[in-house]
């Protein structure tokens, strides 16, 4: 089957494909609010309703939370599962939006148009691109070009509560030869990007306690050990003077980053400069000798993402506290250990508490890094596709974050992801005014429908 009157029918029909996501726009479905209920509902019907039009056979599934959508076309081919969500974030705070976030219009602005109002980025528009790419095909040569499952989730802005199990009822149906997701950006403005790594997740929370109750620091002051002084120490002794992270045992399963990999991100051309100009910084506060995008993608990470202990309200109260706290997480890469790592910073701290004071700990989360499977053929097919289309050849990156749906892929239906997204940086995805630029919808659009050509041709 022929691409070129697959792109032809999309440049045509770019205008109504624009006023179907604004019609899915509209619908507020709002995940973490219960009072969105109905209207997340909607959302899946709508999109049963419109897979249903384009010959799909579609259906709303019910879960303990908001429905699954899950629709099946084509027969012949690879087997291709396309993962988008239909939810959307709170639009709070209202008064900071330009316009009613859920009555979408196309903007013109200095950089082009956009489309403006909640869920244009984050995920509707950027689901419908592949939508719209079967769409065409359809309309051009009456049939897809592979076997195609879509899988659309109602909860990915409100924790994913009903994925796994879902995922574990219906293993067989939506097992595919590869998972496609399209719920990530393109790397600067023009570079089409296929995410390689993504790092895990390790979350603790620690109580250092001192005293039994909270102390007058004149009475007490230099006699009682002071807890906030205890936590201090612990925190201060989690990184080196070099940035590594002194948890023992911390660095097992971190690779080092291959000489192919360093030579590719080399040619990325990273402008740490800007990047933390962009934020007020200016040096960059990694591991001394590792480049710049390694330590946002490749290398693992310890933050403290809040202590507090005493008082801290306004004014001041010369108070001993009982007790002092810290949340604290690390960003896990290569085959490092969520566990092993727990149990060894455990026992890190309690070995520096001492005697009369006590620490308790908090579990929250952990989850190990993911590494895409990249000699699957359905990357360097894509890779030369999406560099076919855009401007510039398409790049393998990291990502910093965590993306729990690719690892669950692997982990319960043993199938590996591949990550592809055309939204902006500047998209302002979970915050006022979100956009999705019309030229990330086209040129999306454009993507998956030569990526499915490019996969069903050499298969
Ligand atoms: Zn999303």
């Amino acid at each position: 089957m022929s691409l070129d009157p697959v792109l032809d029918r999309i440049d045509a029909d770019l205008p109504q494909a624009v006023e179907r996501l604004k019609e899915l726009l509209r619908i507020p479905s709002i995940s973490t609010d219960p009072a969105y209920k109905a209207d997340c509902d909607m959302a899946a019907d709508w999109l049963v309703a419109d897979l249903v039009a384009m010959g799909f056979a579609a259906s709303k599934r019910p879960t303990p939370g908001h429905p699954m959508v899950v629709a099946h076309a084509g027969g012949d081919g690879p087997h291709v599962l396309f993962y988008g969500h239909y939810d959307v974030q709170p639009v709070d705070p209202l008064h900071l939006w330009n316009r009613d976030p859920f009555d979408p219009q196309v903007e013109d602005t200095p950089k082009g148009k956009v489309i403006r109002g909640r869920g244009t980025s984050d995920d509707k528009g950027q689901l419908m691109t592949f939508v719209e790419a079967c769409r065409a095909w359809i309309a051009v040569h009456g049939s897809l070009p592979a076997k195609m499952t879509l899988f659309f989730e109602g909860e990915e802005e409100s924790g994913s509560p009903s994925l796994v199990p879902f995922m574990q009822d219906n293993a067989k149906e939506l097992t595919a030869d590869i998972a496609l997701i399209c719920d990530t950006g393109l790397y600067g403005d023009s570079t089409p990007a296929i995410i390689t790594q993504l790092r895990g997740l390790l979350g603790e929370e620690i109580t250092i306690t001192g005293p039994d109750k909270d102390l007058h620091s004149g009475m007490y002051g230099g006699l009682a050990m002071n807890p906030a002084r205890v936590l201090a120490r612990v925190i201060a002794a989690l990184h080196d003077e070099d940035g590594r992270i002194t948890v023992p045992g911390f660095y097992d399963g971190v690779p080092d980053l291959s000489n192919e990999l360093a030579a590719a991100w080399d040619d990325l051309r990273f402008d740490e400069a800007a990047f933390l100009g962009d934020v007020g910084l200016s040096i960059p506060a990694g591991e001394k000798g590792r480049r710049p995008l390694e330590m946002i993608w490749s290398r693992p990470t310890c933050e403290v993402n809040g202590m507090w202990s005493g008082y801290t309200g306004d004014g001041f109260k010369t108070v001993l506290p009982s007790q002092a706290h810290a949340k604290i997480s690390f960003r896990l890469v290569g085959t490092q250990d969520p566990l092993a790592i727990r149990a060894a910073f455990r026992k890190m701290v309690q070995d520096m508490i001492p005697a009369d004071c006590s620490v308790t700990f908090a579990a929250h989360g952990a989850s190990a890094a993911g590494q895409m499977t990249t000699t699957h053929p359905a990357f360097a097919q894509a890779r030369r596709a999406l560099s076919d289309e855009w401007p510039q050849a398409a790049a393998y990156v990291g990502s910093g974050g965590s993306i729990p749906i690719a690892a669950y892929f692997k982990q319960i239906l043993d199938m590996d992801a591949m990550l592809i997204g055309f939204g902006k940086n500047d998209d302002q995805i979970h915050s006022p005014n979100e956009k999705y630029d019309l030229s990330s919808f086209h040129k999306g659009i454009r993507s998956w429908a030569r990526i499915l050509h490019a996969m069903t041709q050499t298969a």
